[in-house]
């Protein structure tokens, strides 16, 4: 379970996130949705403090953190719980495939290199690039670069999975294979899923809670049958009214 507690956050003057509080609950897949600027980024980065919240409380299963007062301990704890994809995949351009996988389970979790190896293995066959374990970044293409990212993730097998809009530097395209790849990781993945897209049809399908954000607030959230079909808020319903 991830808890927000009363989460602040600005940026000079400009108020990103303005008072955010709620739970995720363990093993579910939550997708935050919401216009560009609304705060959906700094939330997902203040899990695992890429961004540091400058107020409230982030719980991450037993570990409690006054984010305000997080010592360095706290930090690397929460850490090890979590993964990131990133929108732009930061893969090491220098490192295979397979060795980009490899790289948080030796260094971050100090497995032995072959262990290490035999677990990045299982993860690129399960992302459906098994036959590519030997490609360098430029050797793939962006989908195939995040479904590595994906993979990297899922080889450290956290409790939670944040996505930092995995699609949106993707050619069109190329879309449709990550999304793909994203579903069954949701289906046969026991970390929680925390995603921030515009892809709605992905939030339709694949979510079990959608957390509408705007102007540094949650405004409504719950099951998309609810949100995307019959939202409360008028600002939700503006949102969808230009994707629906
Ligand atoms: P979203 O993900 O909903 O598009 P973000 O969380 O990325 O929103 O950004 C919210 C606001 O915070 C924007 O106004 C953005 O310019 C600002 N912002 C985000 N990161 C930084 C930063 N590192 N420095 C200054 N401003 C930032």
């Amino acid at each position: 379970m991830i808890t927000f507690k009363n989460i602040h956050k600005s940026f000079g003057a400009n108020k990103v996130l303005q008072g955010i509080n709620c739970t995720i609950p363990t093993g579910s897949v939550t997708v935050i949705l919401g216009p560009s600027g609304s705060g959906k980024t700094t939330l997902l980065r203040s899990v695992n403090f890429l961004e540091k919240a400058d107020q409230g409380e982030i719980i991450l299963n037993d570990i409690h953190i006054d984010v305000a007062k997080a010592s360095a301990a706290e930090i690397h704890k929460i850490r090890q719980h979590t993964a990131m994809v990133f929108q732009m995949y930061n893969l090491f351009k220098n490192k295979t495939a397979l060795e980009n996988i490899m790289e948080g389970l030796t260094v971050v979790r100090k497995l032995p290199k072959m262990e290490a190896k035999a677990q990045a293995l299982q993860v690129l066959h399960k992302v459906g690039l098994a036959d590519r374990a030997d490609a360098y970044p430029h050797e793939l293409s962006g989908g195939q670069q995040q479904r590595i990212g994906i993979a990297r993730a899922l080889a450290l097998n956290p409790d939670v999975i944040l996505f930092d809009e995995p699609t949106s530097a993707l050619d069109p395209e190329l879309v449709g294979e990550v999304l793909e790849v994203m579903k069954t990781v949701a289906r046969e993945v026991n970390s929680t899923l925390v995603v921030v897209t515009h892809e709605i049809n992905f939030a339709r399908e694949v979510a079990d809670n959608i957390i509408f954000m705007d102007k540094g607030v949650i405004v409504e959230q719950g099951p998309p049958a609810e949100i995307l079909n019959n939202p409360k808020e008028e600002r939700t319903k503006q949102f969808l009214s230009r994707y629906i």
